[in-house]
């Protein structure tokens, strides 16, 4: 096989879950410019629209479906849809989240609490185990979960935050050596400091220069710049590689 065809996707189905902006949107697209299928997850009807019609114009089957993924009983049906009208799902990108910057556990509510590891943690266990069953039939499969930076440190800023993406990793970890040997992969992308609408805050607050300050890069990252990320790890080129974790974020954890 050639070097250029590892990174093909053609023949592939995935679905990115928050895949209608910021980093999950970057993520559809570049897989769908590597040839796969792609349906894509999200709560927001007009931001799902615009984000379809980009990835027909790549000319790839492409859908959107209007989903919350925090309600439980959508999910299985959602799965079916896309393999009804996609076929098999081999690529699953658990991307959606939301950041809840409380400011620690004695201001966080328990609303608060729970929501946000609903969507974090506990859909990324549900939407994985509902992929994996098809996956394991076809004897192939990758997912990949977003983690963070967060994932490898505390923070007093948002406690569920780093509790749920922390806990991310060690599910890739779990998910990994369970489905190793049915040719599942399941990886993890830890990205630095990006910019989309979840940070467009962080980017105003004294915080920013002291991420620019600790970034080698000395910049955020553009949601682009995770593509390749992906598309190793949902390509045959990552067949060997599971349980791992790939920091892409301009040398940050490393200081
Ligand atoms: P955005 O806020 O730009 O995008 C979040 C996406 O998740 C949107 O597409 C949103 O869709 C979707 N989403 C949120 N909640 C739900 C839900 N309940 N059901 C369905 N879709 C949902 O954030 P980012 O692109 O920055 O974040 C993407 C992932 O990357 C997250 O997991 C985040 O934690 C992680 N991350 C981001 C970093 C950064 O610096 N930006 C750094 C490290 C990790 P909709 O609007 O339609 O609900």
């Amino acid at each position: 096989m050639t070097s250029t065809k590892l990174f093909d996707l053609t023949g592939n189905v995935a679905v990115i879950t928050g895949g209608n902006g910021g980093i999950g949107r970057s993520i559809a697209i570049g897989l769908a410019q590597a040839g796969a299928s792609v349906a894509i997850f999200g709560r927001n009807d007009a931001k799902n629209k615009a984000t379809l019609s980009e990835l027909k114009e790549i000319g790839v089957p492409a859908m959107a479906l209007k989903i919350d993924i925090t309600k439980r009983t959508e999910l299985a049906p959602a799965i079916k849809k896309v393999e009804q009208e996609l076929g098999s799902i081999s690529i699953l990108v658990n991307n959606a989240g939301i950041a809840v910057l409380s400011g620690g556990i004695l201001n966080e509510t328990e609303e608060e609490w729970d929501g946000l590891i609903e969507v974090q943690l506990n859909a990324v266990f549900l939407l994985s185990k509902l992929v994996a069953k098809s996956m394991v039939e076809n004897k192939r499969g990758k997912i990949i979960n977003i983690g963070s930076m967060y994932s490898f440190f505390g923070s007093s800023f948002a406690p569920s935050y780093s509790t749920a993406k922390g806990a991310v990793i060690q599910l890739t970890k779990s998910m990994a050596i369970e489905l190793a040997p049915y040719n599942i992969q399941v990886n993890a992308i830890a990205p630095g400091w990006f910019v989309t609408d979840m940070t467009a805050a962080v980017q105003t607050m004294p915080l920013n220069d002291e991420i620019i300050m600790r970034t080698p890069a000395g910049r955020w990252g553009k949601p682009e710049e995770l593509v390749g990320a992906a598309v190793f790890l949902a390509s045959k080129a990552s067949d060997f590689v599971t349980g791992e974790t790939i920091r892409v974020d301009g040398g940050y954890a490393i200081r």
